[in-house]
């Protein structure tokens, strides 16, 4: 059964048609080890597991994160733990 022309058939130039269609939908592809996504978001952020950038820099210390999510909830423990201790000037 072929999904692209919804006929049984038996050609293998159908068959590979197919495969190449299904592979399109799902256009990001990770050079690194061949991990697929249609969310090109997903696709970023997988990307950073390979190269290990961390765009999300703390502003209170040097720390960096691959992910916003962590930075905040980082920035979140950092200030309260912060807040009361103002460092000596
Ligand atoms: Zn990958
Ligand atoms: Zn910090």
């Amino acid at each position: 059964m072929c999904f692209t022309c919804q006929k049984i058939k038996t050609d293998a130039g159908c068959l590979i048609q197919f495969i190449r269609v299904t592979r399109c939908a799902k256009r990001h592809q990770c050079s690194f080890c061949g991990y697929t996504t249609s969310r090109p978001a997903n696709m970023k952020k997988h990307i950073r597991l390979h190269t290990g950038e961390r765009p999300f820099q703390c502003t209170i210390c040097v720390k960096s994160f691959n992910e916003k999510a962590h930075l905040n909830s980082h920035m979140i423990t950092s200030l309260g733990r912060t807040s009361f201790q103002m460092p000596n000037v």
